[in-house]
């Protein structure tokens, strides 16, 4: 594994020599739902113009409501905005390295936590995200796929080799399943593991029916985005009325993605009616 992950690893910005665990975080936030493709020319203009978490916590939310661009799922960027101002007030301007003050953060979870213990500060600690849980479903128990478990980390972390290469052995589990041993069509041939239990057993299917990718169109985040694109391309609060062209299809769809936008803090309305980025409904002094 670890050969392989040496020869064929993906030249990915955030694993180059250099990175802080500031921006690992960063990258970390804006992979949880995004493929790498999407974000990487978000994360570099990110990390340029704001390095460390007190550069990001001195941003306005408007403005990195507006760097996060089309990345979707835009309450990751609040939240990492206010992951990096309680970092810079409450932690020095310091990404903790520890697992259990990292899960005290804002938007820091258990997937988090650790890809950041593990791949920022070199710690043996377990990563597990849906790739290496399929990867361990087939390798150790030959099975396609598997849900989420109590037992995930448990599992992972007995797998891991001892000493310095257990971050790069989490990288290599990880790599390998989101570029061989995908969900739906897994490069056997490429593999560099010798024995694997799924393929021993001729590749049984999996109990349950694979799920259906997540439809986009139509639907009440993609109602929401267009609403956010007005406000992101808007220098200031927009009436009401430029919201309504963004989305015509279906007027209560509309209004309750605007009111949801409200109740998330990324949308606000002015003494007047008109709506605008988080923080920006105020008049500027
Ligand atoms: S042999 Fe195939 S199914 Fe097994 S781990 Fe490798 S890529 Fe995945």
């Amino acid at each position: 594994m670890l050969g392989w992950y040496a020869r064929e690893q993906r030249d990915l910005p955030w694993r180059r020599p250099g990175v802080t665990p500031w921006q690992i975080l960063v990258s970390e936030f804006m992979l949880q739902q995004t493929p790498v493709a999407r974000v990487e020319p978000v994360w570099r203009d990110w990390v340029r113009r704001w390095p460390t978490p007190s550069a990001t916590a001195a941003a306005s939310p408007a403005d990195v409501l507006r760097a996060w661009g089309r990345l979707g799922y835009p309450r990751r960027a609040k939240r990492l905005h206010e992951c990096a101002t309680v970092i810079a007030t409450e932690h020095d301007d310091v990404v903790p390295a520890d697992v259990a003050t990292l899960l005290t953060l804002p938007g820091v979870g258990a997937y988090t936590a650790r890809a950041v213990a593990c791949f920022a500060y070199g710690q043996r600690v377990p990563v597990v995200d849906t790739n290496v849980r399929r990867v361990v479903a087939r390798v150790v128990h030959g099975r396609a796929d598997a849900p989420p478990s109590a037992h995930d980390l448990d599992e992972v972390a007995a797998l891991l080799p001892e000493g310095d290469d257990a971050p790069r052995f989490s990288a290599a589990l990880m790599e390998l399943g989101a570029t061989v041993c995908t969900a739906r069509s897994p490069k056997c041939p490429n593999c560099p593991l010798s024995r694997c239990a799924w393929r021993a057993r001729g590749f049984p299917p999996a109990d349950a029916p694979a799920r259906r990718p997540q439809r986009y169109a139509g639907t009440d985040r993609q109602a929401r985005g267009a609403l956010l694109e007005v406000l992101r391309t808007s220098e200031g609060p927009v009436p009401k009325a430029r919201l309504d062209l963004a989305w015509t299809a279906d007027t209560a769809q509309r209004d309750r993605a605007l009111d949801s936008l409200l109740v998330d803090g990324l949308v606000e309305q002015t003494p007047d009616g008109r709506f605008a980025l988080a923080g920006e409904g105020e008049p500027r002094p």
